[in-house]
């Protein structure tokens, strides 16, 4: 990407380059070209969980009630009945709409030789309703929304730009602190609406599907600023990763692998998804998770397998080419080989609590997409809504913003005089050992007390202890990075482990 110039305001400030944060910009900025939008992103502008999803999108694409009903019945039984029925409807009902926007954005899903949707089915779903691009639609809808955000004119992105903190001013949001690659300092930048579009939090956990920018920085900042949290402890566990040692991220194999017909077996070759669940290998991921993670600890083995040796290979490659080549890229056939599986950590269902047109509770600060609470998954979301939601989510907010955003004044420059100029630190790149141990602990305690069930309060012991010994960095003149990062997955570690307690008091209370 260009690098282009930030100017020290902008009317929009969009933290995040994922699919909710560009599927926002674009569609404000065709809306109201009078609008400068900044988008500030950690990584390369295409580094983000978006990136990796592989399935799909869940839309239903042939305007039936039925099946409307049906998408949404399916989200609402997988979310473990914490589901807001509102979101859900709303989200289902809107998908054909943002459909059509991506394609008029030039997105490409794979059609049939009839010219029909070639539609996915994956667990949980009770309907083939996933459209996909092969096993890359994320990349796909990445890669063009990226081309088409290079032809608005008010639209600037940033890359390597690294937000620490938000500015809240008579307890409103008015801009955020911002690591500048360049000038290696922190600065701030000043905006009359801002969004955190930061994605998931998987890098909190020892493996995980998220890339190494998934450190639950907008969780982070959000609480900091005063935002409520909700929901942050239910994490989705992934239950068809490919296990390699020591790998960051683990590679995934997508759950379409299994709606296409692929088996999980154990190390005797046996089938035991059946004796949990009677939809086996289509139960919800919550289920399948929990279930080999059980089998694991039976058979006393690392992994289980997904066993593909019985579908049809040609289909299977025109469908899942990278996956393929994958497992070829590291010895595995899987036209004879069994594929090495393992649950891991993948998606964040909580987050920063929004409304409907996605506010916070922070005046003039929205969260959009993964980063946010929108009550659509509940406990565990449903196959492919994730993608789905950060499309309506970022539908919602810019339609409220576009609309609201008038009455939101930037501050006389005699109001905001000392406001932005009171984070004051030194970066380094250094990344000390220490560091690096503290973050290998947390990963550690956070694996085991959702894997293992361990005791939430050793947990919270061991997150105190290391936030109680990386604190005293911040009294330095200069901080690294990695402490900052660290800090951000230590406060979501610590907001998991508070839910875990309070619930297991509210459960104590009811016996
Ligand atoms: C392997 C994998 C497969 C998946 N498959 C599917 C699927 O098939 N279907 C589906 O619906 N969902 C899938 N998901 C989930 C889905 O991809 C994500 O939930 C969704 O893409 C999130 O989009 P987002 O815009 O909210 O966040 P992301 O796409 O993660 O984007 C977050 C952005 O925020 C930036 N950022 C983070 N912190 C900061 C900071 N401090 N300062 C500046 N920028 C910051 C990041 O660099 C990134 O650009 C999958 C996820 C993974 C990991």
């Amino acid at each position: 990407m260009e690098k282009a110039p930030i100017h020290n305001r902008t009317d929009i400030l969009v933290i995040g380059s994922g699919a909710s944060g560009l599927f926002f910009a674009l569609k404000t900025a065709q809306k109201r070209p009078d609008l400068k939008i900044l988008i500030m992103t950690k990584s390369n502008a295409d580094e983000s969980n978006t990136r990796f999803a592989q399935g799909g999108i869940a839309v239903v694409t042939d305007n039936n009630k039925i099946s409307f009903d049906k998408h949404i019945e399916d989200t609402i039984n997988a979310g473990g009945g914490l589901c807001k029925k509102n979101v859900v409807e709303m989200v289902v009902h809107q998908a054909p709409d943002r459909l059509k926007e991506l394609l008029e954005f030039n997105v490409e899903f794979d059609k049939k030789s009839s010219g029909d949707w070639d539609l996915g089915l994956e667990g949980g779903h009770t309907q083939h309703r996933i459209l996909h691009h092969k096993d890359i639609s994320g990349s796909e809808i990445l890669k063009k929304l990226l081309i088409q955000l290079q032809r608005m004119p008010n639209i600037t992105l940033v890359e390597e730009h690294i937000i620490f903190d938000l500015i809240i001013h008579n307890s409103r949001c008015i801009g955020a602190y911002y690591y500048h690659n360049e000038s290696k300092k922190i600065e701030s930048i000043q905006a009359r609406m801002t969004l955190l579009c930061t994605g998931g939090s998987g890098q909190i956990f020892k493996h995980t599907t998220n890339p190494v920018i998934a450190t639950g920085d907008g969780v982070a900042i959000a609480h900091r600023a005063g935002a409520e949290i909700k929901e942050i402890k239910y994490v989705q566990f992934h239950p068809t990763a490919l296990f390699e040692k020591d790998k960051n991220p683990y590679f995934l194999i997508s759950e379409a692998v299994r709606g296409f017909g692929a088996y999980i077996v154990n190390n005797k070759n046996e089938r035991f998804l059946f004796e949990t669940d009677s939809r086996g290998e289509l139960a919800t991921r919550d289920i399948v998770s929990r279930a080999i993670g059980a089998e694991m600890e039976k058979q006393h083995c690392e992994y289980v397998f997904i066993d593909c040796r019985h579908l049809d290979y040609e289909k299977f490659y025109q469908h899942f080419p990278t996956i393929t080549d994958y497992c070829r890229s590291i010895g595995i056939d899987i036209r004879k080989d069994l594929i090495p599986i393992v649950p891991v950590a993948h998606y964040q269902c909580g987050g920063i609590k929004v409304d409907m047109d996605s506010q916070t509770s922070i005046p003039n600060l929205f969260a959009v997409g993964e980063c946010s609470r929108t009550g659509l998954h509940g406990n565990n979301r449903l196959a492919s809504n994730s993608l789905l939601e950060a499309l309506v989510y970022a539908h919602q907010s810019s339609e409220y913003i576009c609309d609201k955003i008038d009455s939101v004044s930037f501050l006389d420059p005699n109001e905001s005089e000392g406001i932005f100029s009171n984070y004051q630190y030194n970066i380094t790149l250094n990344y000390s050992e220490e560091l690096r141990n503290f973050k290998a602990l947390m990963q550690e305690t956070m694996t085991a007390l959702f894997i293992k069930n361990t005791n939430p309060v050793e947990a919270k012991s061991v997150i105190e202890e290391i936030l109680s010994k990386i604190t005293p960095l911040f009294q330095k003149d200069t901080i690294s990075l990695q402490l900052k990062e660290l800090q951000n997955m230590l406060a979501v570690a610590e907001l998991m482990v508070k839910e875990f307690l309070e619930n297991n008091i509210k459960a104590r209370a009811q016996q």
